[in-house]
């Protein structure tokens, strides 16, 4: 078998890849092990994990219009039929990216493919049915083999009670209680599904923070809500060790205070990922790797083999479906010898737990690391018209803003649907916008939106719903 081009890896870096190449002409043949496509994000990552959070959010609600006048009772939860109908939400998305890449006429090979040499893939198992020969030759190949749950070998014990994210999606039950290890976007995420299921979450997290790569004062709102949701956060806790004890696991804490131990019925471990560059016999290529295991790649996703580009989870952080399916289209466009380069002035980062955290481009912990003089103006959610009428106050919108030319350089929101307001201001970023070009836009009201217009406009030196006195900037 040969291909023009051959895309290793279905998740949303490669599928983004080999359409795009498809859409330009390109033969394409796209190698996946799984009988699925759509990767880590929609089978076992973002999409199974929204399907849950958004069940978590309609529980929650049904909670909070209790002291509105609108009374519901207890949830029951029946879980057979919460899985099938995430099931299906997977089985959706899935079946219409088969439907795409046929109508592409992308090549699928369900097999698991190792290199042999720069241009040569070996291909094993999954459906023999899908390739005629178990060599497939190219003349380029995309690399988004993606990346991989940490699992310490401390931590792994021969027991479904003891789960990583994957566990943890399969919802095999509402458990009593859980510990999750871990305080990252992915652990809070789960841990935020299954307290508002009914289990008993304790959050354990060995630095002094949640969300360490988030501005602390976007984080506390959320913080001070999961403290009356979750039983316990126990951060500054190093987890010494688990034992299974057959209906619970025991687990070891030390913090300042000591040691001590507690029985949980099941515990995810979220420490991270990391990338999946093993085992994928990259030794029998050029391609470097750096010490973490990310494939090292030029801003064109060019890898040193001349005949391999990496994109995605595999070739370095964030590891964001968003930034692999871009990254997906700048390796397509340079293999085009289009002048395409991955240079994003914000990569957006959203934490969807309730309420969200979102910020894109520069942070103020960053701008502080590296001495970047910045004002930071911040738009309480109170003084939001559509914000009081939800009944979520707690939150704001902060704008990073260069002071002498006055461009915005962050944006961080926290509040609910944070994540669907943040793109306007990655937008503002990109296209280099001041903070008088997004207070001059109008925006549409009653929304929260309209807070970064607001924001914008308490920088220029007023806004409208909120009384700051400080002097109007000249247009
Ligand atoms: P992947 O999606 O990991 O796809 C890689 C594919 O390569 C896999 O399907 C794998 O089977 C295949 N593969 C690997 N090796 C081989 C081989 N040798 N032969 C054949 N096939 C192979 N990101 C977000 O942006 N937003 C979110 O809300 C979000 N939520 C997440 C929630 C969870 C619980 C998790 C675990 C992740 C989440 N992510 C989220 C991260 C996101 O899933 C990844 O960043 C994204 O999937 C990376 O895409 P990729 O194409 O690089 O790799």
């Amino acid at each position: 078998m040969e291909s023009q081009l051959v895309v290793l890896g279905g998740g949303p870096g490669g599928y983004a890849a080999a359409f795009l190449a498809a859409d330009m002409g390109m033969q394409v043949t796209l190698v996946e092990a799984e009988p699925r496509l759509g990767g880590t994000c929609l089978l076992k990552g973002c999409i199974p994990s929204k399907a849950l959070l958004h069940v978590a959010r309609v529980v929650a609600e049904a909670r909070e219009v209790n002291e509105w006048g609108v009374k519901y009772g207890a949830p029951s939860i029946d879980v057979a039929t919460l899985r099938a109908r995430k099931d299906k939400v997977i089985q959706n998305l899935s079946g219409g990216l088969k439907q795409l890449a046929k109508k592409r006429k992308v090549t699928v090979v369900q097999a698991r493919a190792t290199f042999e040499n720069s241009q040569t893939l070996k291909l094993e198992g999954g459906d023999p049915a899908t390739y005629s020969a178990d060599r497939l030759t190219f003349e380029h190949c995309i690399l988004a083999s993606g990346s991989i749950p940490a699992m310490p070998s401390a931590f792994k014990l021969p027991t479904d009670r003891v789960m990583d994210s994957t566990g943890a999606l399969e919802l095999a039950d509402v458990p009593e209680s859980l510990l999750v290890i871990g305080g990252g976007y992915i652990g809070l995420e789960m841990a935020t599904v299954y307290a508002e299921l009914g289990t008993k979450v304790t959050v354990v997290e060995l630095t002094p923070t949640l969300l360490p790569l988030a501005d602390r004062d976007l984080v506390k709102p959320l913080q001070d809500r999961l403290n009356k949701l979750f039983a316990g956060i126990y951060l500054e806790t190093k987890v010494t060790g688990l034992s299974d004890l057959g209906n619970a696991i025991e687990v070891g804490f030390e913090d300042a205070k000591g040691r001590r131990s507690e029985k949980f019925s099941r515990v995810l471990v979220s420490v991270g990922r990391r990338p999946n560059s093993t085992g994928l016999g990259l030794e029998n290529t050029e391609v470097e790797l750096d010490e973490k295991g990310f494939v090292i790649t030029d801003d064109r996703q060019q890898t040193a083999d001349p005949h391999i580009s990496a994109i995605g989870d595999v070739a370095g952080e964030p590891m964001l479906a968003h930034k692999a399916s871009h990254q997906g289209k700048v390796a397509v466009e340079a293999l085009l010898d289009e002048p395409a380069a991955f240079h994003p002035a914000a990569i957006p980062a959203i934490v969807f737990t309730d309420p969200e955290i979102a910020w894109a481009g520069l942070t103020e912990e960053q701008a502080k690391a590296e001495n970047i003089a910045i004002e930071v103006i911040k738009y309480p959610w109170a003084a939001s018209g559509r914000a009081v009428a939800l009944g979520r106050t707690e939150g704001f919108t902060k704008l990073l803003i260069d002071p002498d030319s006055e461009r915005i350089l962050g944006v961080g929101i926290v509040g609910v649907n944070a994540g669907d307001i943040l793109t306007e201001g990655v937008l503002a970023i990109e296209m280099g916008a001041t903070a008088r070009d997004l207070g001059e836009t109008i925006h549409p009201h009653p929304t929260l939106s309209e807070t970064l217009g607001f924001a914008a406009e308490a920088f220029l030196g007023s806004a409208t719903e909120i009384y700051r006195p400080r002097p109007v900037r000249e247009a």
